[in-house]
């Protein structure tokens, strides 16, 4: 994740903050040392940086912070506000009728872009359709085509036309049914005429409501070049951030954003169409820094209880935040995540569980393994609806005949009772914690 380091190495910092009652010069030089590595590490522009710095620097030492804030909370916010000014606003999609192109070299996932976001539109009730143009890449009809079908959305494509200007035409007319229009285009190792002279060319027969530069994260500061040809080529409106899971920097791209002026749209990060997340600067800020984006995570639930097919009323995670977290919730809770990706992502979205509070669990506290979730399932059969509401009431005699009936030994049921409880307790310190930090931060 982009800035992956900051959060931790901030925090400490800011912990550093705390009790004290005036923020003195050198905190925030080692406050703005620690941001400094973190973003330089991550590729970001110096330039930019060095705003960032003096910006936080100059609001830290001459606010007056509001009365009843603690220094850490003050300096907090600045740097909170500072660095979603650095990422910039997420690019505004209408959820309406639209034609979107997406551009980028060779590589970078746009293919798979293209997938993921006709995947994400179709989640906000829309019919999205892809339109591959890309005639160069031998593979990419094939990839696009199965990528499509695995998002269940529309696709065009003509494996046998040379033009891709043409397949654009022929495309437009044959998805008119859908209403987000997906227009993939070929890629090249490196900018050249020929590339734009095409991709200028196919703009020109789409004419697409929106330009979308597909970045990989990994890509440095020659990001920001290349955003300025396409910049000059056809306008770029927003940028696709990919391959998040695989790099800690994600800094190019941000220069990118600068150089054309543009905002982040997306941000990708897996290779499954499913992965993909609307950029929102606040929640992406909060989730760094550690305070968690719960907005993100009842999306995420919801999409994971979908996939569950659960119906809400049956299980409702707000029950689970109100401290009601019975076994059966456990066992949803298993499946969900179990549909939701990597715990440690997930927990990073709660807020208060990033960073800190994940390093004082036990490591075991959340390691569901398949084995481990597999057998849990046929202990939890062997118990009754009573146990299953309460399982306290489970003492050693029901243990025995719960090992009995389900054939695994004591020492997993006891291993399913203590996972249930440290995350009935880790829902306690979440419902405990979180909120109030964010809903702090946000007012001030
Ligand atoms: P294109 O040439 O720009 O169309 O790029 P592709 O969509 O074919 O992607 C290139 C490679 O990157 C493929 O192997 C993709 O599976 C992979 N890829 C794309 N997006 C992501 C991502 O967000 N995370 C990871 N790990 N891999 C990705």
């Amino acid at each position: 994740m982009v800035l992956d380091n900051l959060g931790s190495s901030l925090r400490g910092t800011l912990d550093n903050l705390r009790g004290k009652s005036r923020i003195s010069e050198e905190d925030i030089e080692d406050i703005v040392k620690e941001i400094q590595r973190s973003l330089l590490q991550a590729d970001v522009d110096v330039a930019l940086v060095q705003e960032l710095s003096n910006n936080i620097k100059t609001r830290a030492l001459d606010e007056e912070p509001p009365a009843g804030t603690t220094p850490r909370d003050w300096v907090l916010r600045i740097v909170y506000e500072e660095l979603v000014e650095l990422v910039g606003e997420s690019t505004d999609l209408p959820l309406e009728e639209q034609t979107i192109m997406l551009a980028g070299l060779y590589g970078s996932g746009k293919t798979t872009t293209a997938a993921k976001m006709a995947w994400w539109f179709s989640t906000k009730g829309l019919r999205p359709a892809i339109i591959q143009t890309d005639t160069d890449r031998p593979g990419a009809y094939d990839q696009s085509k199965e990528m499509a079908e695995r998002a269940e959305v529309d696709f065009y494509g003509d494996p046998d036309e040379d033009d891709p200007v043409t397949i654009a035409r022929e495309g437009l007319a044959a998805t008119e049914e859908a209403d987000v229009r997906i227009v993939d285009t070929a890629g090249r190792d490196g900018l050249n005429e020929e590339l734009i002279e095409q991709i200028e060319r196919i703009e020109d027969e789409v004419r697409p409501d929106r330009n979308l530069l597909v970045l990989d994260a990994a890509m440095g500061q020659s990001a920001k070049s290349q955003a300025a040809d396409f910049q000059d080529a056809i306008g770029i409106d927003g940028v696709v951030i990919t391959k998040l899971d695989g790099t800690a920097k994600g800094g190019g791209a941000l220069a990118a954003v600068d150089e054309t002026d543009s905002t982040i749209a997306f941000l990708g990060s897996g290779e499954t169409v499913k992965d993909i997340e609307r950029f929102e600067p606040s929640g992406f800020i909060s989730r760094l820094l550690g305070m968690g984006d719960l907005k993100q995570l009842t999306e995420r639930v919801e999409r994971a209880m979908e996939a569950t097919g659960e119906d809400e009323e049956d299980w409702d995670p707000e029950d689970m935040l109100e401290g009601q977290f019975t076994l059966k919730d456990m066992r949803k809770q298993m499946e969900t995540m179990n549909n939701m990706g990597p715990l440690d992502q997930v927990m990073d979205m709660i807020p208060g569980m990033g960073g800190g509070l994940m390093d004082q669990l036990p490591d075991d506290a959340m390691d569901v393994t398949q084995e481990r979730m597999r057998d849990f399932d046929v202990i939890m059969d062997s118990m009754t609806e009573e146990e299953l509401e309460n399982p306290r009431v489970i003492g050693q005699s029901r243990t025995e005949r719960i090992c009995h009936g389900s054939g695994k030994p004591e020492e997993r049921v006891r291993e399913l009772l203590e996972q249930h409880k440290q995350m009935s307790q880790m829902l306690k310190q979440f419902q405990g914690m979180g909120d109030g930090d964010m809903e702090r931060m946000m007012k001030q």
